[in-house]
């Protein structure tokens, strides 16, 4: 089996109001890049990445005379064909690495008939289960807003009478923390014996964030998860803070990882497919972790069907992953593969059984979100539409009004 062919096609898919976070908003729909690996017995591959738009599908393309007969089953080799540790220096690849693998993944399953799981030492669980994973959001033509107390509490309680979740994950950095802190406490109140998590994207001085800390301490807390940036913010927070503290941002790779492990900053990380570099670095970043006892969990970047079918196979093989999964995928109003979103039940989303990833490519839905793509184009996620000419800082000291209601639609 070689590889012949690829091809990336940008999406835009439309997610049910805009998403807020700390360093500004998905503005109502996420842009992804759709990746296909055509080998020369006919089979295709499919990859995910954030982002998309002409440079993203050109980058793509690039790397066809790189990859050009390489062998799908040569998926160490791809490494270092594509984000070799020096050459990355400069031409830092390992997004387009990691749609790659899932894409080389994807193929040698099918060519074999079997789920990529069972290439990655085999499925310890059927389900992977995942947290609620709440936003602040903007209005859109008068619907979906998430601002006060009172409508994340009536938001949580919808998603999970609908999908099953015991594990609620709020999203902030958006307002000033100690509105934050009573929008926590509201959901800790309104769902008690469910467990939380708090993500402020690192966007809290070292102050707030142990003034965070100390005040959710007697919660059921799963983690507070980047309450500050950087390995150093962490670990002053940890020594004083009595809640496990997570990280997707800072431990990002393996010269981190070994940092961590070394002078320990975060009990619990979060591996992304495609910030690792692909499925298999996010196993072997699991590995160590059990061996000196971190937690893991599964990260979610804002995921289609395709990145989401990695992160259910990542978690089938996990025997430490103890925590429930993120994803943003409930927040999204379809997707682009055959039968539409996959579908929670009791909190969990099964792992796909069929060869590769388990998952296909639904032409009509691929086209109409590349329509959608071509006339809405990307959007600034380091912006929001409600503050113009805002940005932030870190750490961030102007929070948005809590007591502002807009409708960011059109
Ligand atoms: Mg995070």
């Amino acid at each position: 089996m070689k590889i012949v062919d690829i091809r990336a096609t940008t999406v835009a898919v439309p997610l049910e109001a805009p998403l807020r976070h700390s360093n500004g908003a998905h503005w109502g729909r996420f842009v992804r890049t759709l990746v296909e690996v055509e080998t020369d017995n006919g089979l295709v591959g499919l990859g995910e990445m954030g982002g998309g738009g002409e440079s993203a599908e050109a980058a793509f393309r690039a790397l066809l005379p790189y990859l050009k007969g390489h062998d799908p089953f040569q998926v160490e080799a791809l490494r270092f064909k594509i984000a070799n540790p020096t050459a990355s220096l400069y031409n830092n690849r390992t997004q387009l690495l990691a749609a790659l693998e899932f894409a080389c993944l994807d193929l040698v399953g099918r060519h074999l008939g079997v789920p990529v799981c069972d290439l990655l030492g085999g499925r310890l669980r059927d389900a992977v289960p995942f947290a609620s994973y709440l936003f602040f959001r903007y209005a859109s033509d008068g619907h979906g807003e998430i601002r006060t107390p009172d409508q994340l509490v009536a938001h949580a309680g919808e998603l999970k009478a609908a999908h099953g979740f015991t594990v609620h994950k709020l999203k902030g950095g958006v307002f000033p923390p100690d509105y934050e802190l009573e929008c926590y406490r509201a959901l800790a109140a309104a769902f008690p014996g469910d467990r939380l998590r708090y993500d402020p994207n690192a966007v809290l001085s070292v102050a707030e964030g142990l003034r965070f800390g100390k005040a959710i301490e007697a919660l059921d807390n799963d983690y507070l998860e980047d309450p500050v940036w950087g390995l150093e913010g962490l670990r002053a927070v940890r020594e004083r803070v009595n809640v496990p503290l997570a990280t997707n941002t800072v431990v990002v790779n393996f010269e981190q990882l070994a940092s961590n492990v070394l002078r320990r900053a975060a009990d619990v990380v979060l591996l992304d497919t495609t910030f690792w570099g692909g499925v298999r670095p996010c196993v072997k970043a699991a590995g160590v972790c059990e061996t000196f006892q971190l937690g893991v969990a599964v990260h979610s970047s804002g995921e289609l069907g395709v990145q989401l079918a990695t992160m259910l196979h990542l978690g089938a093989v996990l025997p430490n992953l103890t925590y429930a999964a993120d994803a943003h995928y409930h927040q999204l109003r379809d997707d682009v593969i055959e039968g539409g979103k996959l579908a929670y039940r009791d909190g969990a989303i099964a792992v796909p059984s069929g060869p590769g990833l388990g998952v296909r490519l639904d032409r009509e839905r691929v086209a109409r979100y590349a329509e959608l793509y071509k006339e809405t184009g990307g959007y600034p996620y380091d912006r929001d539409p409600g503050r113009p000419g805002w940005y932030a800082t870190v750490p961030n000291e102007r929070f948005a009004d809590p007591s502002v209601s807009l409708d960011v639609s059109g």
